[in-house]
């Protein structure tokens, strides 16, 4: 399983929802309203949600719509700060920063200790240096970025054949002699359609197996060195780095065109690149969760997370993955001390480290807190963007879910009432909750751009749209606060 990178998991999560979603509404449960009927909310859902409550929602909504905060934060966190890769001075100043705003708060902020890895970014460059038709003395410059985790080469590159694959049945069957001492390169597409079509994750489930396993499956073979096609749905020649399992050889990413022109050459004959790698893999480092709550006042022992993961990729700022989780999980405290509004439960807001690398911080997090678990009612990630949020991935009973109408008849006047159900946790790191059997939501963002950025340099702050992302706030406060103040806990 590839579990530390959370998009993954939201894929499989989709890939699992999908017959799901069609087993529960087709066909249709006996006495169901007709499509052109008013919905009803059951006698259950008004106990739940009594007048005054759906009257401080929709006043948290009309709040966070008109509220920057989430906004300047994220700002402060890519701008100021900048990339947050575990074991950063960044990541470092990151939980300090978030830490102290969520004190500023109010809130009861403690530090959770974390050991990350630690890996830091050497040269990365490649040319091509033997090919067809190529100009006496000339190379061709190819644009790639060292994988996370990924070996260092010498210095001065590593010299050897490339040997271009689509899919790993086709590595298995050129086996050991056609691998051993050569680059293979993984060519495997992002089906930019399914992006188009709304279904941005499936695609990146696909394509990202490569960019997890390649490596390993290639260094199985005795390759030297592995790369793969970035996994991305923009070709602005930019690569796009992530997570890959240790493989103990150099791994990287090349660019899309790079990907089609090493293809392209090799299939007109042998090709020889020069490739330089040189990261380095540090002592682990010690790190932090932040952990805020604003205790319930009438079950302060009952606990509602809202998060994001602090930790970010280091070739861009981390606005989208996921800067941006983090400060609409903010934003959901800030704008009840701005309304003077108390949850029942307690509401804690969670800053995941090394989501990216590994997931350290939710590993430590089970580990310190999994008693609580019991009495952890519901949790929620924001972890796919700061795009228009269409609703919630949720994986809780149906029972569970349909409790949630009235939630969702407030976020409807902005388009952010879509439940879907999953079977698979919707957020890495608050899977291990959900598979405990927390009710656990993810926020569900417009897909269609996300990888466009995600992973590379281009995934900075002017990615977010102020409109859409005060959305998300929207979206989080209101079914957080919906989730510690309902009468009843949410059923598992
Ligand atoms: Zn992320």
């Amino acid at each position: 399983m590839i579990k530390p990178n959370p998009l993954l998991n939201l894929l499989v999560l989709l890939l699992c929802a999908l017959p799901i979603a069609a087993q529960t509404q087709n066909p249709p449960p006996k006495n169901a309203p007709a499509p052109f009927m008013a919905p009803e909310t059951s006698q259950a859902g008004h106990e739940n949600f009594p007048p005054q409550l759906i009257e401080e929602l929709a006043a948290i909504k009309a709040a966070a719509l008109a509220d920057d905060y989430a906004y300047r934060q994220v700002a402060h966190l890519t701008e100021n700060i900048g990339p947050r890769p575990s074991g950063s001075l960044q990541a470092k100043a990151a939980v300090d920063y978030v830490a102290a705003e969520l004190r500023q708060l109010g809130l009861d902020v403690h530090l959770e200790e974390v050991k990350v890895p630690h890996w830091v970014r050497g040269a990365e460059t490649a040319e091509l240096v033997e090919y067809a038709g190529q100009a006496a003395g000339a190379n061709q410059k190819v644009v790639l970025t060292a994988l996370g985790g990924s070996t260092s080469t010498p210095a001065d590159g590593i010299i050897a054949d490339v040997v271009v694959v689509n899919t790993f049945d086709e590595l298995k069957s050129l086996g050991h002699d056609k691998v051993a001492g050569k680059i293979v390169l993984f060519n495997e597409l992002f089906d930019k359609q399914k992006a188009a079509g709304g279904m941005a994750f499936m695609a990146y489930g696909e394509a990202v197996r490569y960019r997890g396993a390649g490596p390993k499956a290639a260094a199985d073979l005795g390759a030297v060195a592995a790369l793969v096609r970035s996994v991305g749905s923009a070709d602005f020649r930019l690569p796009h780095t992530g997570f890959s399992f240790p493989a103990a050889i150099p791994a990287g990413a090349v660019t899309a065109e790079d990907a089609d022109l090493i293809a392209h050459l090799a299939a007109q004959g042998a090709v020889r690149m020069r490739l330089t790698l040189t990261p380095q893999k540090l002592p682990d480092a010690t790190s932090y969760n932040v952990i805020a709550d604003l205790k319930g006042s009438e079950h302060p022992e009952q606990i509602v997370v809202v998060s994001g993961h602090l930790d970010s990729w280091d070739l861009g700022t981390g606005a989208i993955d996921d800067g941006a989780g983090v400060v609409v999980a903010m934003e959901a405290v800030e704008i009840l001390q701005k309304l003077r509004l108390r949850p029942k439960r307690t509401l804690r807001v969670i800053a995941w480290m090394d989501e990216e690398s590994g997931g350290a911080g939710s590993q430590a997090y089970t580990k310190d807190n999994s008693a609580e678990f019991i009495r952890t009612v519901a949790a929620i990630e924001s972890d796919a963007g700061a795009a228009h949020p269409l609703g919630f991935d949720v994986k809780m009973s149906a029972h569970a879910a349909e409790l949630l109408r009235p939630v969702l008849d407030v976020l409807q006047s902005f388009g952010a009432n879509v439940v879907m159900p999953t079977s698979y946790p919707p957020g890495a790191d608050i899977a291990a909750m959900s598979e405990a059997g927390v009710p656990a939501l993810g926020l569900l963002q417009d897909g269609r751009t996300y990888f466009n950025y995600h992973h590379s340099a281009a995934d900075t702050l002017d990615k977010i749209v102020p409109a859409e992302l005060r959305e998300n706030a929207a979206a989080m406060a209101v079914m957080g606060y919906a989730l510690a103040s309902m009468k009843d806990p949410l059923p598992r």
